[in-house]
């Protein structure tokens, strides 16, 4: 992956592996002014790597949020237990702390997991649809237990509360 010196003196670039990119410990001397500092960090904090779209009925899309390199939790905006994505909605049965979206880079690709707060677990849950289009044309909703995470695909339907959610890469 293509990461930039965060030294705005420099801001060289450079192609660095994958696998040093998710990993948070890894350090990275850059080649041109010498100073270290963390590639997770800065494509964590900078480079939107999806989205997260909140959907009506039809799959239209309502609202959008954007989902970056690491473990960001999703729940109903408030002030009181804040967390990386608050969903701005009406529907009192999305929990303030929901569930997780932890994405990655593999092989320059984005990959993307989901697992359920623990208070969702056992409060209004989180479910993954599944679609069996090819079997039939019905779906199902599968509830996320304890420490569950389950690998998304682009246009993975996720429900949580009265609202559903669809997973896009970039
Ligand atoms: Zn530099």
């Amino acid at each position: 992956m293509q990461i930039q010196c965060p030294n705005t003196a420099c801001n060289a670039r450079m192609i660095v592996q994958d696998k040093l990119v998710n990993n948070p410990a890894t350090n990275i001397k850059c080649p041109i002014c010498k100073q270290t500092f963390k590639p997770y960090e800065i494509i964590s904090q900078t480079k939107n790597v999806g989205v997260l779209v909140v959907v009506d009925e039809q799959d239209k899309e309502i609202d959008k949020y954007n989902i970056k390199v690491g473990k960001q939790l999703v729940g109903r905006y408030n002030e009181t237990s804040p967390c990386e994505i608050m969903i701005k909605s009406e529907d009192k049965f999305i929990h303030r702390n929901h569930f997780y979206i932890f994405a990655q880079i593999e092989n320059g690709v984005a990959e993307f997991y989901l697992e359920s707060h623990p208070s969702a677990v056992k409060g209004n849950g989180t479910f993954l649809e599944i679609d069996y289009s090819d079997r039939g044309g019905y779906s199902q909703q599968h509830r996320l237990t304890l420490d569950e995470r389950i690998k998304l695909k682009s246009g993975s339907r996720i429900i949580a509360g009265k609202t559903k959610f669809s997973i896009r890469t970039m």
